[in-house]
């Protein structure tokens, strides 16, 4: 095992004030965050940035492991959303469903869950939320109130999720405590896009035909949800429907085409 320190230079990108890192992640200055194989910390100095890195390797190991990432409800006979336990540094459950036996699942992969990320608190999201903190006793990150939160998500924040760096974006519409989870490579939207589900299939969004939800702060939602997203973005971690990989903005502004077209989702909407 090596260890060494990395300098790394650059500009910073004015239009979303985020810094993009050589490695593709972005960050925002005197941030630390965790990085596949060690911990980074990020200093700004006007329009230029520099990150000092401590990377731990072995000689020869593959350092271009991708982020690995579970459905764990994927086999569920009950209504429930995706839940999806991402590895790293920061092992991370976004979202813990409804079906019960999810901590199993979680445990056939990990032992250690430091975080559990809420995109929002529908019951079918946050179902097996207790049997999970008291398995694993994570830190739980929720935009809404919640007795057991140790975090409180807010629109822009960054966060590591697995071994990756995300942005927080705020996205009511479908429920008033709805973040989605924005990286270089990889989107959790939660209900605000899905990919397929039975009402659309390549570009859905969640309903909106519930008392207190709103269509056109959803439309608002995924638009600021598109200005945020890089184009590198080739992973869709939807909370329902399939995994999707491939041009995500494709399907993000199909969804948006067909919400701001206000086509029912449902008959009676
Ligand atoms: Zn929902």
């Amino acid at each position: 095992m090596n260890l060494a320190t990395v300098c790394e230079t650059g500009p910073v990108d004015s239009r979303s004030r985020a810094v993009r890192t050589p490695a593709g992640r972005f960050a925002r200055a005197g941030v630390e965050w965790a990085l596949a194989r060690g911990r980074s910390r990020l200093y700004q100095s006007g329009s230029q940035f520099r990150i000092l890195r401590k990377v731990s390797f072995k000689p020869g190991a593959d350092e271009s492991v991708d982020m690995e990432v579970q459905n764990v409800t994927a086999d569920a006979e009950v209504f429930t959303c995706n839940a999806y336990l991402v590895s790293g540094a920061e092992p991370t459950l976004v979202d813990a469903g409804a079906m019960s036996g999810v901590v199993d699942v979680v445990r056939e992969h990990t032992d250690e869950l430091s975080r559990v990320v809420l995109t929002h608190q529908h019951g079918d999201h946050v179902g097996e939320l207790d049997a999970v903190l008291s398995a694993f006793d994570p830190d739980l990150y929720a935009y809404g109130d919640h007795p057991e939160r140790t975090h409180t998500l807010q629109d822009g924040q960054e966060l590591t999720v697995g071994a990756e760096a995300f942005e927080v974006v705020y996205t009511p519409g479908h429920a008033d405590d709805h973040v989605s989870l924005v990286g270089e490579g990889a989107l959790f939207s939660g209900d605000v896009v899905v990919y397929n589900d039975g009402a659309f299939d390549d570009g859905s969004f969640g309903r909106t035909d519930y008392p207190g939800q709103s269509r056109e702060q959803l439309v608002e939602s995924i638009e600021h949800l598109l200005d945020r997203l890089p184009g590198s973005v080739d992973r869709l971690y939807a909370g329902h429907g399939d995994v999707y990989r491939g041009d995500v903005r494709g399907v993000v502004e199909r969804a948006l085409e067909r919400a701001r077209r206000r086509e029912p989702k449902y008959p009676d909407e």
